[in-house]
């Protein structure tokens, strides 16, 4: 098998004349591995192929928001009938109760939910409600944690800020960065001792409860539970992010496995089935401030538009009713990653592999990894070595260090063993480079 780029480097090269990086979201640009990113043509179940026909078992999955698989044929058929409806009315529908409604049944904490269109809108809306019901203005979240790009939050975020090395970008004034505080995650005393100092002016703490933006990270034993007292005591608001995790450690993301009652969540990936969007809701106590229900404004003109609904509503239906999804996706995912994890050890390479549910993510580093500085302490170099060889053998990767990885529900036992093979190639090239 060998595989060429020749049509997708034409392609990004005139895509760089028209598009800053000739990308519309910076790690895409394949910046920090090097090389010429391919060029999707089209996706169906565990794969995409790319405008020079090169074909490929994607665990990028879109970044997430896929878990059926792409193309799944329910969901298309529902956008179909949907598109046929018309596409958008800025008036209220019936999709956005129902799907709503399947979000609550899995989010018991979530009584109130907003719909917006991305991630970023729902953390950048969600820390505007925290600030007002406590009448307060720090927020504290974690290095190496992504919550989106929005001014506020783009402070020590991991992907592809972390990526680039410019945890805090240009542009975003020091005034705003100034009430964001920044502690390292899964480290109970520097959180306690910035309460200690800050508590009575902390909004609230956002926090990626599985973190998947720095490479996968998971919390320790006891740490959320930790964050969830403290964030109590001073009358601070805790704010899971799961755009990332919901729908994807587990069915109830990671509130459901680490049993704690976020008081705000936000969600986004998923729950659009591959269509953009993003929601933000919790305690009906909270959420009633938003208006028109209440005095803090946040709108959007294609906010619950019907296609992303639908494609959200067929999607959360499809997790509930297929039997075992979760169960199923769990082994695959467990599967994968003890085979790429034997596979590094026949080579004598020690790699940190992390996985949970149908995410998963690894480190080549041989040592533990639980925070930001751990992650940060990988060699990148023998990640990108690993990258090329795993694309040219038809894996497609996240083309970065810290990003996560995602199992679909579309993924096959012969996807599992051509990727763990796949792995065994790989790491012997870079055995082979960490002798030379
Ligand atoms: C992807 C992501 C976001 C941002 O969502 P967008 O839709 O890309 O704006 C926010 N938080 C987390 C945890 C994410 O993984």
């Amino acid at each position: 098998m060998s595989y060429k780029f020749d049509k997708s480097a034409v392609a990004f090269a005139e895509a760089k004349l028209h598009i800053p990086g000739g990308v519309n979201s910076p790690v895409r640009s394949f910046r920090s591995v090097g090389g010429t990113p391919p060029f999707i043509a089209r996706a169906l179940g565990s794969q995409i192929i790319d405008i020079d026909g090169n074909r490929y078992i994607d665990y990028v999955g879109s970044w997430g928001p896929m878990i059926l698989g792409h193309a799944h044929p329910a969901v298309t058929e529902a956008l179909q009938r949907a598109l046929s409806l018309g596409t958008s009315y800025g008036a209220p529908t019936l999709v956005e109760t129902e799907l709503t409604k399947s979000i609550k049944a899995v989010f018991p904490s979530m009584e109130l939910v907003r719909m917006v269109n991305s991630g970023t809108e729902a953390t950048m809306s969600v820390l505007r409600v925290a600030r007002a019901f406590t009448k307060r203005t720090k927020i504290v979240k974690f290095a190496g944690c992504y919550h989106g790009h929005h001014d506020g939050l783009l402070v020590k975020a991991g992907s592809g800020a972390a990526t680039f090395g410019v945890p805090d970008s240009p542009g975003v004034p020091e005034g705003i960065a100034a009430a964001t505080l920044t502690v390292p995650y899964n480290d109970v005393h520097s959180l306690t001792e910035t309460f200690r100092q800050h508590g009575e002016d902390i909004a609230a703490v956002i926090i990626e409860p599985v973190a998947g933006n720095m490479g996968m990270v998971l919390p320790l034993a006891g740490y959320l539970e930790k964050v969830r007292q403290i964030t109590s005591q001073y009358g601070a608001l805790l704010i899971f992010d799961e755009v990332m995790s919901g729908f994807r450690v587990a069915h109830g993301g990671a509130q459901q496995i680490y049993k704690i009652q976020p008081d705000l969540t936000c969600l986004g990936k998923i729950i659009g089935g591959g269509l953009p969007v993003g929601a933000y809701g919790g305690r009906r106590d909270i959420m009633e401030l938003i208006a028109p229900a209440g005095p803090v404004y946040q709108a959007g003109t294609l906010s619950g538009n019907p296609l992303a609904m639908t494609a959200g509503l067929v999607t959360l239906k499809l997790l509930t009713e297929i039997p075992d999804l979760y169960k199923k996706i769990s082994a695959k995912t467990a599967a994968l990653c003890i085979g790429i994890k034997q596979a590094a050890e026949e080579f004598e390479l020690k790699i940190q592999v992390h996985y949970l549910g149908a995410m998963f993510g690894m480190f080549f580093s041989d040592k533990r990894v639980y925070d930001y500085d751990s992650a940060k302490q990988s060699d990148t170099g023998l990640f990108n070595i690993f990258f090329h060889t795993m694309l040219e053998q038809g894996i497609y990767l996240a083309p970065s260090q810290f990003e996560a990885a995602f199992m679909s529900a579309a993924h096959s036992e012969e996807d599992i063993a051509a990727t763990i093979a796949a792995s065994r190639v790989a790491f012997e090239k870079v055995k082979n480079c960490t002798k030379s």
